[in-house]
């Protein structure tokens, strides 16, 4: 029996540390703000944009709504970041991706202040990651890493395995791992033997995208296993990238979808609006 790494547990104590640090500025008078652009009207992204508002207001974070039609132009789009740059109110930005496809979402992400990166995706904040300079990071990974830490799972020397190389998920994740010591394996879809790879895993991520695609056969007996995928499953529910059913006896410790990574994703933003409030209060 794996240990069910329980995400909103986790969340809960993120959210918890985040409101000391809110209740800090309160005294200041400086409320923290984060500013949410929304273009177009996916479903999905509405639904994600209406639980991180949601989030916000229960962590005591305004939230800044810009919600604007598909067809907007770029500049119209860069002239709503270059406003939100220049707001105090505003300590940190987020451009719900994806944007509609005539829409340059790199050009968006650099656009945004470094400073109010709280998604951690600007070029600068890479960066600063390579680096090991402190800065913000990507919410997913560093969910990760603070679930991995909360369990006291030890990564110093640890054979690590990220599935998946994205920007937002499976880069970042392998240098957090490597920021911690771990000896890390990137796979993607051009990695051969996929599951033997995965099976030199200590610590397996499953960021792929693709619903149970990691079976019993690529988790080594013990590894602890974190399913980052989010995925529509058949019966209309969502499912991860870890076919958990075959996986959880094998493994010591892994992550549930719903319930793991998920939380924490949304914890992390509002603890890097809340951090990016304290650096503007601290200066
Ligand atoms: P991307 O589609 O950007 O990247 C998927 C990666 O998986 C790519 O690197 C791709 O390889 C690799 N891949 C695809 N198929 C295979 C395969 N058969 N074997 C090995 N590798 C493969 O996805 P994201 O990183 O954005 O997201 C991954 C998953 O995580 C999705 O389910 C997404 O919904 C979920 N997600 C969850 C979040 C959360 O909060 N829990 C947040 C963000 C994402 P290649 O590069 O070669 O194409």
């Amino acid at each position: 029996m794996a240990l069910i790494i329980d995400g909103n547990a986790v969340a809960a104590a993120v959210k918890a540390e985040v409101a000391e640090d809110v209740s800090r500025l309160a005294e200041q008078g400086i409320t923290p703000g984060l500013a949410v652009v929304l273009v177009g009207d996916d479903p999905a992204s509405a639904t994600y944009v209406a639980m991180k508002e949601r989030d916000c207001e229960e962590a005591g974070v305004v939230a800044f709504d810009h919600r604007r039609p598909a067809d907007i132009t770029q500049e119209e789009l860069n002239a709503i970041i270059d406003e939100c740059n220049a707001d105090p109110r505003v300590h940190g930005i987020l451009v719900q991706m994806p944007l509609p496809d005539h829409l340059d979402a790199e050009e968006a992400i650099a656009r945004i202040s470094p400073e109010k990166d709280v998604d951690g995706f600007h070029p600068a904040s890479l960066g600063r990651l390579v680096r090991g300079i402190e800065g913000p990071r990507a919410c997913t990974p560093w969910g990760v890493m603070r679930m991995l830490r909360h369990y006291g799972i030890d990564l110093n020397g640890a054979r690590a395995v990220v599935v998946g190389r994205s920007t937002i998920v499976g880069k970042p994740m392998a240098l957090m791992l490597l920021e911690e010591n771990a000896t890390v394996t990137v796979c993607h879809s051009r990695t051969r033997d996929l599951p033997a790879v995965c099976r030199e895993a200590d610590v397996l991520v499953a960021a792929v995208g693709r619903p149970k695609m990691i079976t019993a056969e690529y988790v080594k007996p013990g590894a602890v296993v974190i399913d980052v995928g989010i995925n529509r499953g058949e019966a209309g529910g969502l499912v991860g990238d870890v076919d958990f059913e075959s996986v959880e006896p094998v493994a010591s410790a892994i992550t549930p979808v719903p319930g793991g990574v998920g939380p924490m994703t949304r914890a992390m933003l509002v603890s890097n609006t809340v951090a990016a409030a304290v650096h503007v209060a601290g200066r």
